[in-house]
């Protein structure tokens, strides 16, 4: 839709995407989804093995040197093939080497980074605990630091690739006198005798991922595998943000697109009261709504990237990204229900994939931030810029462009 946006280099990746997507044996799509793969290796390394994961690093450490616009196209096409592939393929490669890359030392991108690039390791993200994953500063693992180690305790859940990954990025309290966002660090935790997967999660949807609970016992991470600053967890966190939300976006359009073309096709060849069901504007105003969507989400993301790519101001990104997260994932989830419902019974049954792409998408607005949470931070930054706006550059004042504007009276505020 957007081709003209891209330049010859990202359509180039997407092609290179779209046609790995085409390469992955249908078998490998219903196995995940019946849990017959519990972490899809075979697939991360079939990726890695066309340099297709973390596209966006420094070649020097196995990326391609491209921008945060050709991530995002990419990870549109891995999300076609089911939102779980797309959800291992960014939980190690976009986000904890994104930290790794951004916070690391070299000698943590030598050991962690390029042999994830290359399919040789795997890697899971543990911020949610139990007791909450709103609430990241309330996190309760403690990390207490004994000579040249520091030793982690605590629990982490719905950690996809729980089961499955080599080492973990995990955050945990540094100092339980600090304010909450100043006493957590980050360390990459490799899967030793302390680390425990007690419970595998059952699912609606993306299943296959091996999401499970992690119990961390007195595990012993040596220095040299804190990831920036001790206490300095928080820096992390913000930058996590934004490969977690955007890319969550981003791979939302891909699993949703599926749903649309599958019910396009349907609509023009089922036939009711002795026509093609989509002369019924009943059902063609439902496929439009859900095409316009969909064009909405994808413009959405492509602006959001290239501010990032960009690098433009902070906050003005924090919100980009929060309401790119809500507003695609919710309205894809239209998008499904819409294809859903035009193709009757037959959509809701095993025989097309729609049933399965609604389960997954389900998903898609409450990890990686809550729509609720979304919409805070929206408002957060919203009411800020408004009031910074009117103080710095302040536009043509609308509010006495009414007859009544002088009725003071009427102007009650409290
Ligand atoms: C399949 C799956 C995979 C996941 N993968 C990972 C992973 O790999 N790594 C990881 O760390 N986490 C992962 N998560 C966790 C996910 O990010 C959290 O479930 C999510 O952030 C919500 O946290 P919670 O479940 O503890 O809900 P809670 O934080 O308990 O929230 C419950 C409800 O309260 C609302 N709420 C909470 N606080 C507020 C507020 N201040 N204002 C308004 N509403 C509020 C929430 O929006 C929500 O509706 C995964 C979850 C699932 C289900």
């Amino acid at each position: 839709m957007f081709d003209y946006l891209l330049n010859e280099e990202t359509l180039e990746f997407r092609d290179e995407v779209r046609d790995f997507v085409k390469s992955i044996p249908r078998q490998m799509i219903l196995d995940m989804d019946s849990e017959n793969i519990q972490f899809p290796k075979e697939f991360l390394k079939g990726a890695a093995e066309k340099n297709l994961i973390g596209c966006r690093y420094p070649k020097k450490w196995g990326g391609r040197d491209m921008n945060w616009v050709s991530s995002t196209v990419g990870i549109e096409e891995i999300g076609v093939l089911g939102y779980i592939f797309a959800c291992t393929f960014g939980v190690g490669g976009e986000l904890v080497c994104d930290a790794i890359i951004r916070h690391g030392t070299d000698a943590q991108k030598e050991k962690y980074v390029r042999p994830l690039l290359k399919g040789e390791l795997f890697a899971a993200e543990c911020l949610t605990e139990p007791r909450g994953g709103s609430d990241f500063f309330g996190t309760t693992t403690v990390a207490e630091e004994r000579g040249d180690y520091f030793y982690i305790t605590g629990q982490k859940r719905f950690i996809v690739g729980g089961q499955g990954a080599d080492y973990f990025l995990v955050y945990a309290r540094t100092d339980p006198d600090a304010e909450p966002h100043k006493g957590i660090s980050c360390f990459i935790v490799d899967r030793t005798d302390g680390v425990d997967t007690p419970y595998v999660y059952g699912l609606m949807g993306c299943r296959g991922g091996g999401t499970s609970r992690l119990v961390f016992k007195d595990v012993k991470v040596p220095k040299e595998n804190l990831l920036g600053n001790k206490n300095g967890g928080f820096e992390i966190f913000k930058s996590m943000m934004i490969p977690e939300r955007l890319g969550t976006a981003a791979m939302t359009i891909g699993a949703a697109r599926p749903a649309l073309e599958i019910a396009t096709g349907y609509t023009t060849r089922r036939k009711a009261f002795g026509q093609p069901i989509n002369q019924f504007q009943g059902v063609n105003f439902q496929v439009a709504e859900a095409a316009m969507l969909l064009d909405a989400c994808r413009s959405m993301i492509y602006v959001t990237a290239e501010a990032v790519d960009r690098n433009i101001d902070e906050r003005r990104i924090r919100r980009m990204i929060s309401e790119s997260k809500k507003f695609v994932t919710e309205s894809c989830q239209k998008v499904v229900h819409n294809a859903m419902q035009v193709m009757g019974g037959i959509g809701y049954t095993n025989v097309f994939p729609i049933e399965r792409i609604f389960r997954d998408l389900r998903l898609a607005s409450i990890w990686t931030g809550t729509s609720e949470i979304m919409s805070l931070i929206i408002a957060n930054e919203w009411y800020k810029e408004y009031w910074s706006m009117k103080k710095n550059h302040p536009t043509r004042d609308s509010e006495p462009d009414a007859p009544g504007a002088f009725e003071t009276d009427e102007k009650i505020y409290e």
